[in-house]
């Protein structure tokens, strides 16, 4: 059918190559392009051999002129940008040159403040619709799935939806002391961030960390977990109407947690450069450099993650309450794809939406988050390549 262009060659993009691979009906050809070309080359050799047609490039996804050169080149259906939310906008500019079509599955965020926000790619909207191709913003899992289980919940189980709480529960274990499960950049600067949560159409804000509650995880257990900010959370504000009040919960050990904040005490999660030896370096990227890497930790990591929404509302004038959420076993995904859970939870629904935009079913033209397309076909799709949901009528709330 057609041909996309993957750029990043870490742990989401891996596992997103394997599935289109997996799914050569839609993805004839792919191109994976990324910083390090050797990382792509090396992935390539693992999926040769299948029906899809696999090649690879060098680009430096900062540079729009670079990537115009390749899309033009390469000539892809779509592009899907699984490198750092760093060259969401030089990307989506790419595209917009080209004429191709566009996704992510983190928002964009400049690289001097650690903000989650969608304004800088929601301002493209027009230029994508002028320009007749769609950006779908937000195809991992959270952002991304949970997106989509919002909408499906909406179009299936209420009239209105009033409070949906967010679910990540990580029970994995790799055996370091302290490591984290995706780029350690990112994940610190989400984690040391303040929380925060939707609530009577504001923003209420919270100290890190500030919010802890007890859950009992279905097929886990319990887990302690605490309030996040988290990029869905804006654009489902917006787009499930009647909302009163979203929160996103994220399970941490107390291990985790104690080296977090020793390294916090010190100044290693800093993302201010500071000068040593004569040269600028910041802290944080410099502590990723002595962490392991998340793409080690695949063959380490047993346990499983559930991710889901739990969503009140009513429906025929009745109050209702409905969870919806994937189990994921970190060991399957390693024997399947050759990474962990939380790489293989986001790297599925980037291919099942690049899918959606490559078969036409998803046809929008402009900058769309996840939850605005009909989430039936993403559903489905969701069961045939790899991540089944389960619903409960009855599950356990969060206070
Ligand atoms: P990794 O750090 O494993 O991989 C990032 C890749 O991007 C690397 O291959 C890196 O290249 C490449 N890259 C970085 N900068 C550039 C650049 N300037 N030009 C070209 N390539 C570049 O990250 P993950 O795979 O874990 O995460 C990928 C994305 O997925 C992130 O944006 C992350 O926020 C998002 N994510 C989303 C989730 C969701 O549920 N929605 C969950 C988890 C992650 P190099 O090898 O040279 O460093």
């Amino acid at each position: 059918m057609g041909k996309a262009l993957i750029i990043g060659c870490g742990g989401v993009a891996s596992v997103a190559a394997y599935k289109c691979c997996q799914n050569s009906e839609v993805f004839e050809e792919i191109c994976i392009a990324s910083r390090t070309k050797s990382k792509c080359d090396a992935l390539k050799v693992k999926l040769d051999g299948g029906k899809t047609k696999v090649t690879t490039a060098q680009v430096d996804a900062n540079h729009v002129e670079e990537l115009i050169a390749l899309i033009e080149k390469e000539k892809p259906d779509v592009v899907m940008n699984l490198a750092l939310p760093y060259q969401d906008l030089t990307i989506m500019e790419a595209c917009l040159a080209t004429k191709t079509n566009y996704l992510d599955t983190a928002n964009y965020e400049p690289e001097d403040t650690a903000k989650f926000e969608y304004k800088w790619q929601w301002a493209y909207r027009e230029r994508f619709k002028e320009a007749g191709i769609t950006a779908l913003l937000g195809s991992g899992f959270d952002p991304g799935v949970t997106g989509v289980f919002s909408a499906y919940a909406l179009k299936h189980h209420f009239d209105e939806i009033e409070y949906i709480d967010i679910l990540d529960c990580n029970a994995g274990d790799h055996g370091y002391p302290f490591a984290t499960n995706f780029n350690p950049e990112i994940n610190i600067r989400e984690v040391s961030a303040n929380g925060s949560y939707w609530e009577n159409g504001k923003w209420v804000e919270t100290k890190p960390m500030e919010i802890k509650r007890v859950y009992n995880f279905p097929e886990i257990g319990e887990r302690d977990m605490y309030l996040l900010h988290h990029e869905e959370i804006e654009s489902l504000a917006l787009n499930i109407p009647g909302i009163k009040r979203i929160r996103f919960f994220m399970t941490f050990s107390e291990s985790y947690l104690t080296h977090l904040k020793c390294l916090e005490n010190v100044g290693m999660t800093s993302i201010e450069p500071i000068e040593f030896e004569g040269k600028q370096i910041v802290p944080l990227q410099f502590l990723k450099a002595v962490l392991p890497d998340p793409a080690s930790l695949g063959p380490r990591t047993k346990g499983k993650t559930n991710i889901g929404c739990i969503f009140r509302g009513k429906k025929d004038g009745k109050d209702k309450t409905y969870y919806l959420y994937n189990v994921c076993d970190h060991e399957a995904c390693y024997k399947e794809v050759g990474s962990q859970a939380v790489s293989y939870t986001t790297g599925v629904p980037a291919m099942i939406g690049a899918m959606m935009l490559m078969t036409g079913t998803w046809d929008y033209k402009g900058v769309y988050n996840i939850e605005e397309f009909d989430p039936d076909p993403f559903m489905e799709a969701l069961n045939k390549w790899g991540l089944p949901w389960k619903e409960s009528f009855d599950p356990e709330l969060v206070d």
